[in-house]
C-alpha cells in the first residue's frame, strides 16, 4: 500500500483509479469486516474514518442499532480539515458500540477479524481503522481513543496509532463516549504519515470549548530522529505483560540505547486505580452523554404506549448488552449515595495518577510501556465484561493524565502476530513523542 505521504502527490485521474482498485480489494474481503461502508466524501486522498465521526450526508451510527436511519447533517472538525488539506473521507470502518469495548466484537455489524490471524480479535474499539490500515486497504485512518481505542488496535494489527493531548484535536462531530477523556487521532503505516496526519487535523477549534488554544506548530516538519532522549521504562509496571510483550519491550530497550537514547528506571502507579478510577470516569460521564439517545432526536424509534414507554422500548431494542451495563454502572456511581464514594474518589485518584506522570516528567522525555498485556486475543476470549476491562490495564492512565502517546509495532511473534509498544509523552510535547517514535522506528528497521 502507498504511504500518506506519497499518495499526497497523486493527481485526481489517479486517485481515483486508486478508490475503484480499493473499493474491488475490500469487497474481495468481505470476511474482514473493516470497512462497514466505502463512500467517499470528495476525491482526494482516501482517508478511513470510525464509524462515531460525522460526515455529512453520511449515515454515522457509532456501531450501534439506536443510531440505524441518523443521518450525519454537518461534518466534524476533523473531516473539515482534512478536506481543507486535499484528503476525503472514504469509508466507514467498523467499532465497538459507542467506542465501549476492546475487540470490535460489539459492534451492531459484527465482528472485524485481525488480517494477521482471522480467528482473532483486531482489538477495539477503533479496529475496522486498523484492521483496515493493517490488512492494505486503507492508505490510514482516524480512529478515537477514550482509554486505548487507537493504540491497542494498532499494536494487535501491526500498524502505528497515536493519540494526541486532551484538547489538541477537536472533538466537535466525534459521537461522545466520555467527554474528558475522548480524543481522534491517526492510525497509519508508519510513524511519519502519523506526523503528517496529526498536522492536519490538530489546531484550536472554537466549537469545542475544550480545545485548546495553542499552536506549536506542524510537527511533521521538524521531524528529528536523531534528537538524543531520556526515556523512562517500567520494570515493575511490566511485570503483568506476556513473554511475547516482555520480549518485545526488551528488544525496543537495546534499539532505544542503540539510537543512542538514555534509558532510565522509573515507577508508576499500580495500574489496578486506573482501571478502577477510568472505569468509574468514564461510565458516569458516557451515561450522560448517551440520555440524548431516545427515540425522539435521533435514528431508531421503537413506537411505545406514550412518551416514557418510547423512550424505554427504544433504549431496550437499541442498545447492546454492554452499552446497558455501562449506562446502569455510570448512574449508579452518579447517584446521591454514591457520589462521593465513587464518582469523586475516582477524580481523586485521577489526580494522583497525573501527578504521578507529572514527577516522572520532570526527569525524562518519554516513557516507553505496553500497549496491551498480550497480543490480540482469539474471538470470545474476553467474553467476561471484567476481563475485557481488566485488559486495558496499560493505556488507561493516559487518557486519565490527557497524555500524548504513540503505539509503534516493534516485532512479531513466532506464530506471526505483531506486538506493539507506546511511548508516552507529558502534555503538549507531541514533538519529541514523534521524533521519538521515528527513531525507535527507524533503528528497528536497521536491525
Ligand atoms: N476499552 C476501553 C473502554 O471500553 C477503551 C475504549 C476507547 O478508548 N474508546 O472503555
Amino acid at each position: 500500500m502507498i504511504t500518506l505521504k506519497e499518495a499526497m502527490g497523486l493527481s485526481k485521474e489517479e486517485l481515483t483509479a486508486f478508490k475503484d482498485d480499493l473499493r474491488q480489494k475490500i469487497e474481495a474481503d468481505p470476511e474482514l469486516n473493516a470497512y462497514i461502508a466505502t463512500e467517499s466524501s470528495g476525491d482526494g486522498v482516501p482517508i478511513a474514518i470510525k464509524d462515531n465521526i460525522q460526515v455529512k450526508d453520511w449515515s454515522v451510527t457509532s456501531g450501534s442499532n439506536i443510531l440505524q436511519g441518523y443521518i450525519a447533517p454537518y461534518n466534524a472538525t476533523v473531516i473539515e480539515k482534512l478536506e481543507s488539506a486535499g484528503l476525503s473521507a472514504f469509508g466507514r470502518t467498523n467499532m465497538d458500540e459507542f467506542a465501549m469495548g476492546s475487540t470490535t466484537e460489539s459492534s451492531f455489524y459484527g465482528k472485524t477479524q485481525n488480517p494477521h490471524d482471522r480467528d482473532c480479535v483486531p482489538g477495539g474499539s477503533s479496529g475496522g481503522s486498523a484492521a483496515a490500515v493493517g490488512a492494505g486497504l486503507a492508505i490510514a485512518a482516524l480512529g478515537s481513543d477514550t482509554g486505548g481505542s487507537i493504540r491497542q488496535p494498532a499494536a494487535f494489527c501491526g500498524i502505528v496509532g497515536m493519540k494526541p493531548t486532551y484538547g489538541r484535536v477537536s472533538r466537535y462531530g466525534l459521537g461522545a463516549y466520555a467527554s474528558s477523556l475522548d480524543q481522534i487521532g491517526p492510525m497509519t503505516q508508519n510513524v511519519e504519515d502519523a506526523a503528517i496526519l496529526y498536522d492536519i487535523i490538530s489546531g484550536h477549534d472554537v466549537k469545542d470549548s475544550t480545545s485548546v488554544e495553542r499552536d506549536d506548530g506542524k510537527v511533521s516538519d521538524k521531524l528529528d530522529a536523531s534528537r538524543k532522549l531520556t526515556i523512562a521504562v517500567l520494570p515493575e509496571y511490566i511485570a503483568d505483560a506476556s513473554d511475547d510483550v516482555k520480549h518485545a519491550y526488551e528488544k525496543a530497550i537495546d534499539a532505544l540505547k542503540a539510537a543512542g537514547h538514555t534509558i532510565v528506571e522509573k515507577q508508576l502507579l499500580d495500574a489496578k486505580y486506573d482501571i478502577s478510577a477510568y472505569y468509574i470516569t468514564a461510565t458516569a460521564e458516557a451515561t450522560t452523554n448517551l440520555a440524548r439517545y431516545d427515540g425522539i432526536r435521533y435514528g431508531n424509534r421503537q413506537e411505545g404506549k406514550n412518551l416514557v414507554d418510547t423512550f424505554v422500548q427504544t433504549r431496550s431494542q437499541g442498545f447492546g448488552d454492554e452499552v446497558k451495563r455501562r449506562i446502569l454502572l455510570g448512574n449508579f456511581v452518579l447517584s446521591s449515595g454514591y457520589y462521593d464514594a465513587y464518582y469523586v474518589k475516582a477524580q481523586k485518584v485521577r489526580h494522583l495518577i497525573k501527578d504521578e506522570y507529572a514527577k516522572v516528567f520532570e526527569h525524562v522525555d518519554l516513557i516507553l510501556s505496553p500497549v496491551a498485556p498480550g497480543t490480540a486475543n482469539k474471538f470470545g476470549a474476553l467474553a467476561d465484561p471484567m476481563e475485557m476491562k481488566l485488559s486495558d490495564l496499560y493505556t488507561l492512565s493516559v487518557n486519565l493524565a490527557g497524555l500524548p502517546a504513540i503505539s509503534i509495532p516493534v516485532e512479531k511473534t513466532a506464530g506471526g502476530m505483531p506486538v506493539g509498544l507506546q511511548l508516552i509523552a507529558a502534555p503538549f510535547e507531541e514533538q519529541t513523542l514523534f521524533d521519538g517514535a521515528l527513531s525507535l522506528e527507524q533503528q528497528l528497521d536497521h536491525n
